[in-house]
């Protein structure tokens, strides 16, 4: 596939979120929130769901929080425009409640393409929800952040979510900062062929079972 063919693909996708009824979630939206950044990035950013900012503006990580994570982007050297960012779900729960099941069910289809289409080295999972729910972990976010956990031929590493690093502080802050460095330097070692995680304070390396390849076995 080449890469207007992606584009063009989650174009498409992103014009079937924007009219999709298949869940409960479309009735309290202003906009799906489908995705913001580039097909081609290394470093893919899977968050919960939009909240009140995502929802008016119609793309992810807007508000305090988008601009931290793009403040914490510059200072690893990237661009929100270097990376991909998208939602477990594309529509905003009400009163920003986390998505049901039935809801992330209805949904899965969107993000599973958007991973296999932008095809990242790195998925940063922010937050409890998503890290959870990709990795089928019931292990804290404080547990997991700052590994590198291989996953589906690539490496997840979780993170905070940059609104519990705002409401929690200068330490959370920079504990994410680092996590962004870590999979930066993670991107660098994948593509000169070594071992993820290269220079950097050796990460703890969780390794999910081996499982056949089925997309929509991803998650959920
Ligand atoms: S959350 Fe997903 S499944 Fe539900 S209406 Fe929005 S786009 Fe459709």
């Amino acid at each position: 596939m080449t890469m207007v063919d992606v584009e063009a693909r989650l174009a498409e996708l992103s014009a079937q979120a924007a009219i999709c009824t298949a869940c409960r979630l479309s009735a309290g939206r202003t906009h799906a929130v489908f995705a913001d950044g580039s097909a081609q990035a290394d470093i893919m950013f899977i968050g919960e769901g939009p909240g009140y900012h995502e929802d008016r503006q119609g793309v992810p990580f807007v508000g305090k929080a988008g601009m931290l994570l793009d403040r914490l982007l510059g200072e690893a050297g990237l661009d929100r425009r270097d990376v991909y960012i998208a939602n477990v779900v594309k529509c905003r729960p009400p009163n920003n409640r986390d998505p049901r099941p039935d809801e992330i069910d209805a949904c899965k289809h969107f993000l599973v393409e958007q991973i296999r289409l932008v095809d990242p080295a790195v998925v940063m999972t922010m937050g409890n929800f998503s890290t959870k729910l990709l990795l089928k972990t019931t292990v804290g976010i404080t547990r997991m952040r700052g590994n590198i956990i291989p996953w589906w031929g690539r490496v997840v590493i979780p993170t905070f979510h940059p609104a519990a690093a705002l409401r929690s502080g200068p330490t959370m802050v920079e504990t994410v900062k680092e996590d962004l460095e870590l999979a930066v330097r993670t991107v660098r070692d994948r593509r000169a062929g070594r071992e993820p995680g290269g220079d950097g304070p050796a990460p703890e390396q969780h390794e999910q079972a081996p499982e056949q390849h089925e997309q929509l076995g991803l998650f959920g």
